[in-house]
C-alpha cells in the first residue's frame, strides 16, 4: 500500500463532470489499496476571476480581504470534491489550509510556509477517510486566513507530502507531463519522461508555469519527488528525482521563454570600484528583483550596465536609476519592456562543447538579434526581442531535435 498525494489543477477540476471524473478516478486508486490525499485548486479560472471582480469593485484591494476571497474558489472544489466522492461510497472530509495545518507568515496574496502541522490529516488518513485539502492556502502568524500566491496548490502539496512522508506527491494537470517546450507554442513538444531537479529548477525559473516554481524548491529541498501527469488521460507523466546515474543526460532537454521580465540600460557609468555595489544595493534597498546582469567591456574608464527586472518592478527600478545617474555620473538611464528570454536547458551541456554556438547560429540564421546572454552549467540563455521569442523557440526546438520524430 502506497501513500499518495495527489493534487488536480483548476482545468482538472474545471466543471461537475470532471469533478465526478475525478473523483470516480480517485475511487479506483483507493480500490487497489492505496491511501490517498487530495489537493485541489479553484475550478477553473474561478482565481482570474475572483481577481478581476476585486479590481471591478476596488482600488485599495487590501492583502487581507484578497487572501479571504481568492481562497474561498478552493474552498469550494474541496467541499464539491468530497460530495462526488460520497456518491462513490467514500468517506472524504474537507479541510481548509487553516484546518489542515498550514501556518504562513503574514504576507498577504504571496505568503510562505512557515510550519505544517498536518495531524488532522494525518489522523484523517488513519480513520481510513479521505483528507481533501484546500489549495494555496494558509493561516498566518496572525491567525488571519493567507494565499500562498498563484500556482501555490503545487506548493501545498508537496509540502503535505513531506510532513505525511508519502511515496510520492502527483500533480495532476492539463498535459502529460513536463514537456520538451511549452506544447500551445510548439505542439511537437514531447513528453520528458524522467527529469532531475536541477534540470526542473532552471526550467522553471526560466518561464517553465509547471510545477510552480517555489513547489518545486520545497521538493527539491525537502527531498520530495515528484510525478507531473495527467488528470485527461491518467498515462504515466514526468517523474522528477535528485539525478541517478540510471537517469539518460540529454545534452539538450528543453527550450524555455519567459516575457515576464524589462531589460535596463545605465549607460556611460564610470568604471571603478563601488559602482555597481551601489546601484544594485539602492534596487535591493527598494526591494526589485533583479535577474540577469551584463556589464560591458569599459571604454575610456566608462561602461553601461544592462539588467532585467520583472515587469511590475520596472517603475521603480528605473525611478531608482535616474535618482542615482547624476550621483554616481553616468549618462543615460532607458528601459525596454518588449523583451523575451529564451534559454536552454540540459545537464549534458556541462561536458559538451558547442551549445552556446549553435544556439547563436540558430538565432542568427533567422536574423533573430541577442540583446543579452547569461549562462549556467546546465543553462544558456538569450535575450531577444519579444515578437521574436516564439519563433526562436520552434527553431532552436527543431535545431536541437526536441520534436516528435
Ligand atoms: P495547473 O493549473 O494544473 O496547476 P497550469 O495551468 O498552471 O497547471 O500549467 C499547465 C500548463 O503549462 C499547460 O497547459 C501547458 O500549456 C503549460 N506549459 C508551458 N510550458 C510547459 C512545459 N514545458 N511542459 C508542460 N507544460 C507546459
Ligand atoms: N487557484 C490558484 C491559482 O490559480 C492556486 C493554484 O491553482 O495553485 O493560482
Ligand atoms: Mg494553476
Amino acid at each position: 500500500m502506497a501513500l499518495l498525494v495527489q493534487k488536480f489543477g483548476g482545468t482538472a477540476v474545471a466543471d461537475p463532470e470532471r469533478i465526478r471524473a475525478v473523483a470516480e478516478y480517485v475511487a479506483g486508486c483507493l480500490r487497489r489499496g492505496d491511501a490517498i490525499v487530495m489537493v485541489v485548486s479553484a475550478m477553473g479560472k474561478e482565481t482570474d476571476e475572483l481577481i478581476r471582480t476585486a479590481q471591478e469593485v476596488s482600488e485599495t484591494k487590501p492583502g487581507r480581504e484578497m487572501d479571504m476571497l481568492i481562497t474561498a474558489g478552493e474552498r469550494k472544489a474541496c467541499a464539491l470534491m468530497c460530495m462526488a466522492l460520497a456518491d462513490r461510497g467514500v468517506e472524504a472530509v474537507s479541510f481548509t489550509g487553516s484546518q489542515a495545518g498550514f501556518i504562513t507568515d503574514t504576507t498577504h496574496t504571496n505568503a510562505k510556509i512557515l510550519e505544517v502541522r498536518a495531524d488532522r490529516v494525518r489522523t484523517a488518513i488513519e480513520a481510513g477517510k479521505v483528507p481533501v485539502v484546500g489549495g494555496a492556502q494558509g493561516v498566518s502568524t496572525e491567525n488571519d486566513v493567507t494565499f500562498l500566491g498563484r500556482g501555490g496548490s503545487d506548493t501545498t502539496a508537496v509540502a503535505l507530502a513531506e510532513f505525511l512522508g508519502a511515496d510520492i506527491c502527483e500533480l495532476y494537470t492539463d498535459v502529460s507531463g513536463v514537456f520538451t517546450t511549452d506544447p500551445r507554442i510548439v505542439p511537437e513538444a514531447r513528453k520528458i519522461p524522467r527529469l532531475s531537479f536541477d534540470e526542473l529548477l532552471e526550467m522553471t525559473a526560466t518561464g517553465c508555469p509547471k510545477p510552480a516554481m517555489r513547489s518545486v524548491e520545497y521538493a527539491h529541498n525537502h527531498g520530495v519527488d515528484l510525478h507531473v501527469r495527467s488528470a485527461f488521460t491518467w498515462e504515466q507523466g514526468t517523474l522528477v528525482t535528485e539525478e541517478d546515474p540510471e537517469m539518460e543526460q540529454a545534452i539538450i532537454r528543453a527550450v524555455t521563454s519567459d516575457r515576464s521580465e524589462a531589460k535596463v540600460t545605465v549607460s556611460g557609468v564610470p568604471d571603478r570600484p563601488g559602482i555597481a555595489a551601489k546601484l544594485f544595493r539602492a534596487l535591493a534597498d527598494r526591494g526589485v528583483n533583479v535577474d540577469m546582469i551584463v556589464q560591458n567591456v569599459s571604454d575610456h574608464g566608462v561602461t553601461d550596465i544592462s539588467f532585467t527586472v520583472p515587469h511590475e518592478d520596472l517603475d521603480r527600478a528605473t525611478e531608482v536609476m535616474e535618482a542615482y545617474r547624476d550621483e554616481v555620473g553616468a549618462k543615460d538611464v532607458s528601459s525596454d519592456p518588449r523583451i523575451g528570454r529564451v534559454s536552454l536547458i540540459g545537464a549534458g551541456m556541462k561536458s559538451h562543447p558547442g551549445v552556446a554556438a549553435t544556439m547563436f547560429e540558430v538565432l542568427a540564421a533567422n536574423g533573430i538579434n541577442i540583446e543579452m546572454i547569461s549562462t549556467s552549467s546546465i543553462r544558456t540563455s538569450c535575450v531577444v526581442q519579444e515578437e521574436d521569442v516564439d519563433r526562436a523557440v520552434e527553431e532552436l526546438h527543431r535545431a536541437f531535435e526536441l520534436d516528435e520524430s
